[in-house]
């Protein structure tokens, strides 16, 4: 299409043309229902959709037109809890703490950055880092210095002392650091306080607390409470003061309804949930990023002698298999779900592996895409500019082989990568 203005200078006429990018799609999921469309042409123009219209339209002198006649094109996805600045790799992973620096997370984090994108993730939010490092990759991608999605990150997790997050759980005396607020450990209502002020400084978009243990910290327990209600409380409080929404890792019930009550704004993993905590949800609009990948993965790798610590195998075999399960009773009982796989456990760029474990639990096909679009965006409190593919909204798009509504694997083939109106991978 072409943008024609007309500008009358000195007695004459001029014409400005501006150049659009015409995407010819095979079939559509807008995202603003549960239908594919056929045959219709998506106008970019600079990094915002101009208009969507039926139709292959014909380009004029300028444009450009990409051909994904044989694809199914949709909103750029959006997976609400990864870890760009690690990866799990077996025994190897718990020596890392002891042999990286700031410089070796940030450069894993932009490779890992990278594969996200061109798996289709053109959002993510960033649930933990190790010391800010995704503060620093945010900005580089936002500056387009390198390739990568969207980042809202946390920063640095907080957790309380000996906490799923405490950087220095599993380590002798003579090498514990001395942690406090700003590594991300608290005690008490004012280092809560503190904490939080500490990653608005930093930086941060949202807040991360470990609310409850967690399978791969070398602790004993997966699911014990780590936070006083007063605790979480203060995180909450204090967030909502700086504009940011607070995401919780829990497994146990008791550290979950404590941050559900607080009025946090999702719970992660939640494997412990039990019908008490599903109603407070519901009551509370909390969303449930499940993880099911995740909990998948450290099952798995339970079985394998020697590939977790002692202290963690019986905690990935025990927990690891019964997120699926959460996650198809949250999902019957009603309550917001928005797509998060805790990537960084399993491989960055294997995301969309989630949605045939979601499909796989009785979860639609189009619900399960509308979780990580629709929801997401929600979640992130930017739905009045991502998650569906409608006129004014940003240019993040992408697409698949195939048709993910009749066989959700085809998420996991994506073929074309848009964000913000510049393309990263085509056909
Ligand atoms: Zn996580």
């Amino acid at each position: 299409m072409k943008k024609t203005l007309l500008a009358v200078a000195i007695g004459t006429l001029s014409f400005t043309t501006h150049a659009a990018t015409l995407i010819h799609a095979g079939k559509v999921f807008t995202g603003t229902s549960d239908d594919i469309q056929d045959a219709m042409t998506i106008v970019v123009e600079d990094n915002k959709i101009a208009a969507i219209t039926d139709g292959y339209q014909s380009a004029d002198e300028g444009d450009t037109v990409v051909d994904l006649k044989n694809a199914t094109v949709m909103p750029g996805l959006m997976d609400m809890h990864v870890h760009l600045s690690s990866q799990h790799n077996g025994p190897q992973t718990y020596l890392a703490r002891y042999t990286l620096n700031e410089a070796d997370l940030a450069l894993r984090a932009a490779n890992y950055a990278e594969k996200t994108l061109m798996a289709g993730f053109t959002t993510v939010r960033n649930l933990g880092d190790g010391y800010n490092e995704t503060v620093a990759l945010r900005n580089a991608v936002d500056k387009g210095l390198f390739p990568g999605p969207r980042i809202y990150t946390a920063a640095k997790s907080i957790a309380t002392t000996g906490g799923h997050a405490d950087p220095s759980n599993g380590m002798s005396r003579s090498l514990r650091p001395d942690t406090g607020p700003e590594d991300g450990v608290v005690n008490g209502v004012a280092e809560a306080r503190e904490a939080v002020r500490q990653r608005y400084q930093d930086g941060a978009d949202v807040i991360k607390i470990t609310a409850t243990g967690g399978v791969l910290s070398v602790a004993k327990s997966g699911q014990n409470p780590q936070f006083m209600d007063d605790e979480v409380k203060a995180i909450v409080d204090t967030a909502a003061d700086y504009g940011m929404t607070v995401a919780v890792h829990a497994h146990g019930k008791e550290g979950m309804k404590r941050a559900i009550r607080a009025g946090v704004d999702s719970i992660e993993h939640g494997t412990y949930m039990d019908e008490e905590a599903i109603a407070l949800m519901k009551e509370h609009g909390t969303y449930y990023v499940p993880t099911i990948l995740a909990g998948a993965f450290v099952a798995e790798k339970a079985k394998i002698d020697g590939y977790f610590p002692d202290i963690v195998r019986p905690k990935a075999a025990a927990i690891g298999p019964l997120i699926q399960e959460t996650f198809a009773k949250a999902y019957q009982e009603g309550v917001n779900i928005a797509f998060g796989t805790d990537s960084g456990v399993s491989a960055h760029g294997d995301n969309a592996q989630e949605f045939a474990l979601m499909v796989e639990a009785g979860m639609p096909a189009a619900a399960a895409l509308r979780s990580a679009t629709v929801a997401t965006a929600d979640l992130l409190g930017v739905a009045d500019k991502l998650g569906t593919l409608e006129a004014g909204k940003l240019a993040d798009i992408i697409a698949v082989s195939g048709d993910p509504l009749e066989d959700i694997t085809s998420m996991e083939k994506v073929s074309f990568v848009m964000k913000d109106g510049t393309i990263y991978k085509q056909p």
